[in-house]
């Protein structure tokens, strides 16, 4: 089975839909079919400011919210990425072997600093994708899972892996980036160009998986569309209603063009209510189920030493294998 590895960021208290339709269903799927590893990449939250009472709590939550989602632990390996001391010192030698001016054409770097402002973006947010190296390179994953923004990072990742294998000896393998088609992007509500994201949209924009149907409700209610009155998919004319219609083929497993013929000579108000009800019928369970881990927190706490044993095991024999090729002394 080809090993895949993915994860996602305790950077907000919900997951939001793009998550979900952009990267968890897929997961959930891949079970099935690899040898599939997920984390949590807690060191990756730090890189920008966060806040260090809410940080476990939130870390918690995203593992909950994959349990509820169906990633199941017999299937798959779920950890936390500050459990496995390994992707921190496999960080440190492959920024060893990164270019300066290679890390400085990283374009997340320079998005997420300008917005930081450029003062305060650190030295963290630089290796950001130093580090993400370390992660899929430590598995040996042949695949890498991520959205159409991940490409460079993945770019890099093989660029090290090669560097390294062609300058100490083959130890890693180098991975294929894994970009599936056909994959709902979810853009903001509030800004239809813009993707849906934890950290950058504003509360109105995102469809939260944890909030109350109401809250959701009120947002698509809101969210931003055209002038005209047809109900047409046309992103580039249409990015609201476009959106929508995503989110509701995404939730309902129904085409895209079946909506439409369902939606001729109705209203965006129409299409709007509906879509709520949609996506209450898919939040309303998944809340429950999530509540359900979150009352059991020694539950999630096992589950993650499980994990974490399982990933340090394959971690620590690649970070042995690297400090040998480097010549570091064995620790006797
Ligand atoms: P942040 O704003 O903190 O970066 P995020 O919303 O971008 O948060 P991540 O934790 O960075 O979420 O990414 C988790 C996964 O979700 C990734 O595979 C990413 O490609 C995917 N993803 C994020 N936003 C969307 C979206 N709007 N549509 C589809 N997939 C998305
Ligand atoms: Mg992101």
């Amino acid at each position: 089975r080809p090993r895949v590895l993915s994860g996602i960021q305790p950077t907000a208290d919900s997951f939001h839909l793009g998550n979900y339709l952009g990267a968890v269903r897929q997961w959930v799927a891949m079970q099935d079919t690899h040898d599939a590893f997920y984390f949590v990449p807690d060191l990756h939250a730090i890189t920008v400011e966060h806040d260090p009472r809410t940080l476990a709590a939130r870390t918690r939550n995203a593992v909950a919210q994959l349990l509820a989602l169906g990633l199941d632990p017999q299937r798959c390996t779920l950890f936390v990425q500050s459990h496995v001391p390994e992707h921190a010192q496999l960080e440190w030698v492959l920024g060893c072997l990164t270019g300066f001016g290679e890390a400085s054409r990283m374009t997340q770097f320079k998005d997420k600093s300008l917005r930081q402002g450029a003062d305060r973006a650190t030295v963290g947010l630089f290796t950001y994708p130093v580090l993400q190296a370390a992660d899929i390179l430590l598995y040996q994953a042949d695949g890498v899972p991520v959205g159409e923004d991940q490409r460079q990072h993945l770019e890099l990742t093989r660029d090290l892996a090669q560097r390294f294998n062609a300058r100490f000896g083959a130890v890693f393998t180098v991975p294929e980036p894994f970009i599936p088609t056909g994959i709902a992007k979810i853009q903001d509500l509030q800004d239809p160009t813009a993707k849906m994201s934890k950290s950058a949209s504003s509360p109105g924009g995102i469809i939260e998986l944890l909030d109350e149907p109401r809250v959701n409700a009120k947002k698509i209610r809101s969210a931003v569309t055209d002038t005209e009155r047809e109900i047409r998919y046309d992103p580039e004319a249409k990015a609201g209603i476009s959106n929508l219609l995503t989110i509701y083929s995404a939730l309902t497993d129904r085409k895209v063009s079946e909506l439409e013929a369902d939606y001729a000579g109705k209203g965006y108000g129409d299409l709007k209510k509906d879509l709520a009800e949609v996506v209450a019928t898919f939040t309303e369970p998944l809340r429950e189920r999530v509540r359900v881990y979150q009352d059991d927190p020694a539950e999630l706490d096992r589950v993650l030493a499980r994990g974490a044993t399982r990933a340090r095991e394959i971690a620590g024999a690649t970070l042995t294998a690297v400090h040998e090729r480097i010549g570091f002394l064995p620790p006797k």
